[in-house]
């Protein structure tokens, strides 16, 4: 089933190679020996060297803990062959998924369910929001009448409080509803940039989330991808938020492209450091 889900467009692979081709002759003719060459250069990691070193360097760190994860993995699925009463033969890549949840419960005893208790919906927004405040020097104060998409979007102003100036406005978007997109993502409505008349146009951004609503008689619970999620999006909307330019086009996400994930990830892994996951968690 795996090997025919993922060859389920036997035609990529020409195209692939095709693009190869092209892509390498793109950068020859721009005086590159290589598309990575050409690919690079405008980018934070420059050239293909720092690249290489990059990844090098990740293995260093990373390849023994990952090489014996794996012999876990295989041992596990060892076992589990000989209590299903059948022959181990190998590893595949479809067995990760299904053995490393099997690894994860019995090595923690996790229950994902019991984990978001911890975190209900509204207090990890409101926390997520003030560790940003605090964070950047911001304010956010919530719009009273906004006009808004849907009666669920909640719409924030962001001052900065010393110099009492709007520096932006967040949309927020996080209940699932009826033909609504799945997953997180965050929109750039209007970018900051300087106008003809010296004055700062406010950027605006919108974080459109599929989060279970509250109801008047239970709280909506996140699971720790959710609360991830949050802050990963609220790293874009601050991105763009916070961006100081003379001009629209270089605002927010138009930076070099492996810059764009860089507030975003961060922030990501701001919330599991245990100083800040503990005030994000609350009892219900
Ligand atoms: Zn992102």
């Amino acid at each position: 089933m795996y090997i025919a889900y993922h060859s389920r467009y036997t035609d990529n692979v020409r195209l692939v190679q095709e693009t190869l081709v092209l892509r390498a002759r793109v950068a020859n003719i721009c005086g590159y020996n290589t598309f990575a060459e050409f690919a690079l250069e405008h980018q934070m990691a420059k050239n293909p060297a720092n690249v290489q070193h990059f990844l090098d360097n990740l293995e260093t760190k990373i390849g023994l803990l990952a090489s014996e994860n794996r012999k876990k993995l295989v041992q596990l699925k060892k076992k589990d062959m000989k209590n299903l009463g059948k022959e181990y033969v190998d590893f595949y890549t479809w067995d990760e998924a299904y053995y490393s949840h099997m690894l994860t419960k019995e090595m923690f005893d996790l229950n994902t369910e019991h984990v978001k208790e911890y975190f209900p919906l509204k207090h990890v927004i409101q926390t997520a929001i003030s560790i940003f405040e605090n964070l950047l020097g911001l304010q956010t104060k919530r719009a009273g009448s906004p006009n808004v998409w849907h009666p669920d979007v909640e719409l924030y102003e962001v001052w900065d409080p010393i110099e009492n100036l709007l520096v932006g406005h967040l949309y927020l978007d996080l209940y699932s509803r009826k033909n609504k997109c799945t997953g997180g993502t965050t929109f750039y409505l209007r970018p900051g940039f300087v106008q003809i008349d010296k004055l700062r146009e406010c950027p605006v951004s919108a974080i459109v989330v599929d989060f279970p609503k509250p109801s008047n008689t239970s709280q909506a619970l996140l699971s720790l991808t959710q609360v991830k999620t949050i802050f990963h999006e609220l790293g874009h909307a601050f991105h763009n938020i916070c961006t100081k330019t003379k001009w629209g086009g270089l605002c927010s996400s138009n930076v070099e492209h492996d810059f764009v994930e860089m507030p975003s990830q961060l922030m990501e892994n701001w919330c599991l450091q245990p100083s800040q996951s503990t005030t994000l968690q609350t009892e219900i």
